[in-house]
């Protein structure tokens, strides 16, 4: 079996904070983490994304911009690393079992992908994400404010207080922590 680490995307990878990603232009990546999924990806781990993308739902963005704005995504990482595989959540006021704080995205990806979750990670910057990392059975990384029930937590790490988030640290914490 192999491992992996799922991601979640806003606030991890790319800054949502001004505004939502409903374009490909919206998203922009964070300093470092092209570098940082390169060095997940040279330890071994497959590269996953879940993404609660409850503004489909809302009307906000279709399936198809969503689509485009995951080709932007894959496009900037080239030469860096392969995303193995996006699973997103269009629900959100509906009850389901995908949306985060529920496991259901990482649980498929796992099975499809044959993926041993005691060996692999959650990343995420809300309690949500930590929450499903935890109900999937993987191990957990907190972006942000500190979550006592995660594994590592980003801000308790020696990391680069230049960056709103440090995303390197993080998975050079995971590589350590192995
Ligand atoms: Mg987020």
């Amino acid at each position: 079996m192999k491992k992996g680490i799922f991601f979640d995307r806003d606030g991890v990878l790319n800054d949502n904070v001004k505004k939502h990603v409903n374009k490909p232009e919206d998203l922009v990546l964070y300093e470092g983490v092209t570098e940082a999924l390169k060095e997940a990806s040279s330890a071994g781990y497959k590269i996953f994304i879940v993404t609660n993308q409850g503004g489909i739902e809302l009307g906000h963005l279709t399936h198809e911009a969503l689509g485009k704005i995951h080709e932007c995504l894959r496009d900037q990482l080239s030469g860096y690393c392969e995303i193995e595989d996006i699973e997103y959540c269009p629900d959100f006021k509906k009850p389901s079992k995908y949306r985060k704080p529920e496991a259901g995205m990482i649980l498929k990806l796992a099975e499809k992908h044959n993926i041993d979750l005691s060996q692999s990670w959650m990343v995420g910057d809300r309690d949500t994400d930590i929450t499903a990392g935890i109900k999937a059975g993987c191990n957990t990384a907190k972006i942000g404010a500190i979550d006592e029930r995660a594994n590592i937590n980003e801000l308790m790490l020696e990391r680069n207080k230049e960056r709103k988030v440090d995303l390197e640290a993080v998975v050079s914490a995971i590589i350590i922590a192995e």
